[in-house]
């Protein structure tokens, strides 16, 4: 094989997914960087490929990168691959195939699975436009201020999440986008328990809240975009119209008015904007 940086795609579950070429590839290269040797050790036994394999993760990248394209430089070939999916997706390998460009070196993808774009083929979302954001962030505030953004956006939005913290993000959706949100998740896609649900956001946080074993795996999940004429006022939360009275108003006057339009206690919502003022 010539000198190569080959970017290979990995089964996120099912292992039948793998394709004839990343199998190909992965037993003719001479050497495969991985997240985890024995998590790809697995990968490889399954399909009786025998290979040296090298660590390279989000610790020790810098380094690894410059053995890999030494490697390549003397003409060797290296497959990349992370634990699952599509490598640079939410994954390590952004860094080496950048500092391979800036090197000139020959790079090549070998395509597959990815949770993002298997997640968005079952959503049933005929939309061209759609951002994707990795994981939300971890911190509860800064994950309600990146759920505002996307909704003042309005573009359909696919993002990560941890078991951990699905039924939380369900809540922040709810209180952020209204309980009508209509949410798609996917959970444990390619595995023996995948669940793929396209529903209201109050139905999914009640069917998942009250079903521990629907709170086990891996998520992806997907906020599509609102049609402009079908923005009622379940879809605008309390909190969006409080924000934007407090950007133009004094504290008491925007909550009197918020008050008074969302027929809410003043004292509730008072506090509510002491919380918003804190955050900022
Ligand atoms: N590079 C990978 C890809 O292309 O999908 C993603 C890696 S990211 C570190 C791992 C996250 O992807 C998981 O926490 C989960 O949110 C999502 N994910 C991975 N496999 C999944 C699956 N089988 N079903 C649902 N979500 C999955």
């Amino acid at each position: 094989m010539k000198a190569t940086l080959y970017l290979i795609a990995t089964p996120i579950g099912n292992l039948q997914d793998i394709s004839l070429r990343a199998i190909d590839t992965l037993k003719n290269v001479d050497l495969i960087a991985c997240e985890d040797t024995r998590h790809t050790g697995q990968l490889l036994a399954h399909f009786s490929i025998k290979k040296k394999l090298t660590s390279l993760h989000q610790h020790n990248e810098k380094e690894k990168t410059k053995f890999i394209l030494e490697t390549i430089r003397g003409g060797g070939s290296v497959a990349y691959v992370s634990d699952a999916g599509t490598p640079a997706i939410s994954d390590p390998g952004a860094f080496l195939v950048n500092q391979a460009h800036l090197d000139n070196l020959h790079i090549v993808p070998i395509p597959g699975p990815s949770a993002l774009t298997t997640a968005f083929s079952v959503a049933g979302i005929s939309s061209n436009q759609f951002q994707f954001i990795g994981f939300l962030p971890s911190s509860q505030g800064k994950c309600k201020k990146t759920l505002q953004d996307i909704f003042n956006m309005n573009m359909t939005t696919i993002f990560y999440e941890s078991p951990r913290r699905v039924v939380k993000t369900l809540a922040a959706i709810i209180d952020i986008f209204g309980s009508e949100k209509e949410v798609v998740i996917g959970r444990e896609l390619t595995k023996l328990f995948e669940t793929i649900y396209k529903d209201k956001a109050i139905s999914l946080f009640d069917k998942i809240s009250q079903n521990p074993n629907d709170q086990k795996g891996e998520f992806v999940i997907i906020l599509s975009r609102t049609e402009k004429n079908s923005l009622a006022h379940s879809d605008i939360s309390d909190e969006h119209v409080l924000k934007i009275l407090l950007n133009e108003l004094p504290l008491n006057q925007a909550v009197k008015l918020t008050a008074t339009i969302l027929k809410k206690k003043k004292k509730e919502v008072y506090n509510q904007a002491l919380e918003i003022k804190n955050e900022k």
